[in-house]
């Protein structure tokens, strides 16, 4: 790496062991006001931690990363189709025999019925820890998507950060971003 006109630059031969210096590059460059091109890679998470790092203000990082986080566990599930809808019902509830049970796990019986956020055969919020979620029928395919496999999640926040990232089902963005800004490293 060498820096030149503000701007660190990161020459990539392996992509994985650059993706593994994220928390140091960001700290270099937030530190002083820095940004960052890696050259040399289309690696697809490169390219969105370099977007991150070189976003200065907390607030719209933070949200760039939960879009991106969102956006891409959303493209996997429509490329793969791995919940199977048909008439409304998702493989792992076909396969359970309870085909009434429609619109997959945007429905339990401990809430009543369809959550509250379902709206025309979708969710009317983004949230990133239903995102994350996979039934068991989905874990035991080996569909289980973990923050530590997710750099953008990884090296950008810390645990109490994830805490929230996993665990705020059901709740809007905003409540999550509330959550991540709180506890932000000072
Ligand atoms: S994650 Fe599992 S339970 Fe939820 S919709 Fe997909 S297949 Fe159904
Ligand atoms: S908040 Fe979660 S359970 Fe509710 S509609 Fe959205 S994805 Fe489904």
């Amino acid at each position: 790496m060498n820096i030149k006109n503000s701007t660190l630059v990161v020459f990539v031969t392996d992509a994985s062991r650059e993706i593994k210096k994220t928390k140091k590059y960001t700290a270099l460059c937030d530190k002083n006001n820095f940004r960052i091109k890696y050259v040399n890679t289309d690696d697809f998470w490169i390219k969105k931690i370099e977007h991150a790092i070189n976003i200065k203000d907390t607030k719209k990082r933070y949200s760039y990363i939960y879009d991106t986080v969102c956006d891409y566990i959303d493209k996997q599930y429509l490329d793969c189709n791995y919940c199977d809808f048909k008439d409304d019902v998702c493989i792992y509830f076909r396969e359970k025999g309870e085909t009434n049970h429609k619109n997959g796990c945007c429905y339990a019986d401990f809430r009543d019925g369809i959550c509250e956020h379902f709206e025309n055969k979708s969710c009317n919020i983004k949230s990133i820890s239903c995102k994350l979620y996979s039934c068991p029928l989905l874990r035991d395919n080996g569909i289980n998507f973990k923050m530590r496999d997710i750099p953008i999640i990884k090296y950008f926040f810390s645990i109490r950060q994830k805490y929230y990232i996993k665990y705020s089902f059901f709740k809007p963005k905003v409540y999550v971003m509330n959550k991540l800004m709180e506890y932000k490293k000072k």
